[in-house]
């Protein structure tokens, strides 16, 4: 019988997190997701997985913190899967937290550039590097990015510089992490209604109209058009697809 696999998704609480989380559920895995500071968000995330007959569970992680990473591994993370998971290792990782600003490069200070490479860049290096110890060969990692690596949008300079990193790094943790049989993939999405930037592609009416009319199919995207991309990565299903950017955009600036 195959062994139920294990997904952790940081930032699972809101938005496209939480839609990878119950995707992964669905597909059969159990999840842990990570949360910053909503705990009531992230709770009912592990009761709608529960409900959906997989284990889960939600665990406090500042990812903009490179000094959190090591005791989150060691102390909580090793517990939880000591404790609710039968001390399996994770299989999958979702390297998915983040905020984003929104300024001009001519506007971009010291601070705003410092806050971006530490949730977009620094997490997704280092929480990999700290979760391999605890990750099962022939899994995989996705690390999510953005359309705006592909074509330039103004006021996007700091935040997109970053994605536009961590696409390179995903190639070099395919290359690095093929003898443990770990794919890694970037999955990049197009603009989703979420509360991403303040919630301005779902609130602001003319944006979210201005930004369907970019779009082959004809609207922006919502959490829903996300989650099953990455639980599909995250499956045997896509056991050769190593080393791929995927956007997931319905076909934004073609
Ligand atoms: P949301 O704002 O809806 O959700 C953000 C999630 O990340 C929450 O779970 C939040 O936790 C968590 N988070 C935020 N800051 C931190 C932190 N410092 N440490 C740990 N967790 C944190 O954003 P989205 O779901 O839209 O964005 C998710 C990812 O998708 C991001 O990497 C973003 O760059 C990317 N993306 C989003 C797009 C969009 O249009 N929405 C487009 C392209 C890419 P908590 O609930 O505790 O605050």
């Amino acid at each position: 019988m195959n062994k139920t696999k294990i997904a952790l998704v940081t930032g699972g609480s809101r938005g496209l997190g939480k839609d990878m989380a119950l995707k992964l559920a669905k597909k059969g895995l159990d999840v842990i997701i990570t949360f910053n500071s909503n705990k009531i968000e992230a709770d009912k995330v592990v009761t709608e997985i529960e409900t959906l007959g997989r284990k889960a569970h939600a665990l406090q992680l500042d990812a903009s913190d490179y000094n959190q990473y090591e005791p989150f591994f060691k102390e909580r993370l090793a517990q939880a899967l000591r404790f609710k998971f039968e001390d399996k290792k994770v299989d999958y990782l979702v390297n998915n937290a983040g905020f984003g600003i929104h300024k001009s490069f001519q506007d971009t200070t010291v601070d705003d550039f410092n806050d971006m490479v530490h949730i977009h860049l620094m997490a997704p290096f280092f929480i990999t590097q700290n979760a391999l110890h605890y990750m099962n060969d022939g899994g995989g990692i996705v690390n999510i990015s953005s359309g705006l690596t592909r074509f330039s949008t103004p006021g996007y300079a700091a935040y997109a510089t970053m994605k536009g990193a961590v696409e390179t790094l995903s190639k070099y943790q395919a290359v690095e992490l093929g003898s443990r049989k770990l794919r890694v993939n970037t999955l990049a999405p197009g603009a989703i209604e979420t509360d991403f930037g303040g919630g301005a592609v779902r609130d602001n009416k003319d944006l979210n109209q201005m930004l369907a009319n970019l779009t082959a199919l004809g609207r922006v995207g919502l959490p829903d058009d996300i989650g099953g991309v990455v639980a599909f990565l995250c499956s045997d299903e896509a056991k050769w697809i190593n080393g791929q950017r995927i956007e997931v955009s319905g076909g934004v600036n073609l």
